[in-house]
């Protein structure tokens, strides 16, 4: 739950001068959240406007050593071999140690902001906006989990038995935040880390990868891995070297990983269908804008997005919701990701299967409040679609789309809303848009999903403020939270009793 809107951003310049500072010998210790480029400062605007330049382009990241081509099982299980024993000796290290490389890492991710949001403009077609709080996510997760590697010695009652290696397998939206929460959870615990990124973003990882290691994390502990075939895939999360997968992406996937191995140490965040509920007495105003950025911030790829608006009783008769809401949605400006003013940019595939059916048609009861265009041949760029009559049980209600679609549904009351935001399968994020305390408490009381927001937008999580994971069909396994302390532990080895806060 999180009333507040967000870190403050950073009055710091970021040009070259500031990256060069973050790599001297001062190391960060405790954990602070790390605070966005501000763009209202001219020299962050310029600096900003040369990295987008330069992402067109890129090509960091194209002879990376940390991208491992794995052909055979044998060169799988010998990559597990290393980072295993490599495991045994990180984990001796005192905890102190791990940490202190674990902050470095931290800084080392720093001192790389401006080229980790060229490789994500160039490979995710992500937006400066987008991208640089991913960097700053990144970073947080590194400053949070050598924190966490501290508490791991001082937790009461329980030895550490730390895990052998840790699987992590994130996906591409979030190609550079996503994958460094696992790894950063997995060697912080004292695991040895195996990284298969998505396809699509694999220099992302690499890139990462790098910082990780220049920061002093072994290279045999970790490893990052594109997979020539799906026995490889299977093997990757069956083997018995593997005791804990990290995994974020469809439900689907993580059924699949199930039925290799049917007791798969599994903590995985798996899709959304999320809504917020606007009643009379919001902000209508601060509403609308808070529907749009969340369901259309990168392009809707997100599974915290908004796909869905429930209004309440007299918010959908007034019709001010509807007219705010059309003119945020239309005045967005859709470009490509190297035009640092473009604050939507492509899909990262040509639109198909179910989004490309969401962006094309209507369904019972529908129609358009803001109709979306296709702006190229290829069918990456979009403008953004809003349906309204939405009806209870259809596709756009209860189906993941992950795209910059919205629908609008109407319900006569608080209870009615709050049946139709549950009558979904998953149970990631959830939103409410209201200024009567009662009206919040019984919404806190009934909703079921796993991160929960009043009064702001429902993407854009903060680690440790904000750990991030779902209910129902949005978690499969653990159900453990990246961003907090549960990440840390593996399912059979050792939990302790108590959390640590
Ligand atoms: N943690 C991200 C957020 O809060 C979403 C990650 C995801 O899409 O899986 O917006």
């Amino acid at each position: 739950l999180e009333a507040d809107r967000s870190v403050p951003s950073s009055n710091r310049v970021q040009d070259r001068a500031a990256e060069a500072a973050a790599q001297s010998d001062a190391v960060t210790t405790g954990f602070e959240n790390q605070p966005d480029s501000d763009p209202a400062i001219a020299a962050n605007r310029t600096w900003g406007r040369e990295i987008l330049a330069r992402s067109v382009d890129s090509t960091l990241g194209l002879d990376s050593i940390a991208l491992a081509r794995v052909e055979t099982t044998d060169e799988l299980d010998g990559i597990f071999a290393a980072a295993s024993a490599a495991a045994v000796r990180w984990a001796a290290l005192p905890a102190a140690e791990r940490a202190a490389v674990l902050h470095r890492a931290g800084d080392e991710l720093a001192a790389r902001r401006g080229q980790l949001i060229e490789i994500m403009a160039h490979e995710a077609g992500k937006t400066i906006a987008e991208a640089d709080p991913e960097v700053s996510e990144a970073i947080d997760f590194a400053h949070y989990y050598a924190e966490r590697a501290l508490d791991l010695e001082t937790v009461d009652g329980a030895e550490f038995v730390p895990s052998k290696v840790t699987v992590v397998t994130p996906p591409w939206n979030f190609p550079v935040a996503i994958p460094a929460g696992g790894v950063l959870a997995g060697l912080a615990s004292g695991s040895g880390v195996v990284i298969k990124p998505a396809k699509l973003t694999q220099r992302c990882g690499a890139v990462m990868v790098e910082a990780l290691w220049a920061a002093g994390v072994p290279r045999d502990l970790l490893a990052l891995v594109d997979l020539a075939n799906r026995d490889l895939g299977t093997r990757l999360v069956a083997s018995p070297e593997v005791d804990r997968v990290i995994l974020t992406g469809a439900y689907e996937t993580a059924q699949l990983f199930r039925s290799f191995r049917s007791d798969l140490p599994l903590l995985a965040e798996t899709s959304g269908k999320n809504a917020i509920i606007v009643t009379p007495s919001a902000d209508l105003d601060l509403a609308a804008a808070d529907v749009a950025r969340s369901a259309f911030g990168h392009a809707g790829q997100k599974c915290s997005a908004a796909s869905l608006a429930i209004l309440v009783g007299s918010v959908a008769d007034s019709k001010r919701f509807e007219r705010q809401l059309v003119d945020a949605v239309t005045s967005m400006r859709v470009g490509l990701p190297e035009d640092p003013a473009t604050q939507m940019g492509p899909i990262i595939e040509p639109a198909n299967g179910k989004l490309l059916t969401a962006l094309t048609t209507l369904e019972r009861g529908e129609r358009w409040l803001v109709e979306p265009r296709k702006l190229d041949d290829e069918g990456k760029q979009w403008t953004p679609g809003v349906k309204i009559g939405v009806a209870p049980g259809s596709t756009t209600h209860l189906t993941e789309f992950f795209g910059p679609v919205l629908g609008i549904m109407h319900a006569k009351d608080l209870d009615e809303a709050i049946r139709l935001q549950n009558a979904v399968d998953y149970g990631l994020t959830a939103g409410i848009h209201s200024l009567d305390s009662e009206e919040v408490a019984t919404w806190l009381d009934r909703v079921d999903a796993g991160n929960l927001y009043v009064n702001r937008g429902i993407t854009g999580a903060i680690v440790q403020r904000q750990p991030f994971g779902g209910w129902k069909r949005s978690a499969v396994g653990a159900g453990a939270k990246a961003g907090g302390p549960n990440y840390l532990f593996g399912l059979g080895d050792w939990a302790p009793a108590e959390l640590p806060a």
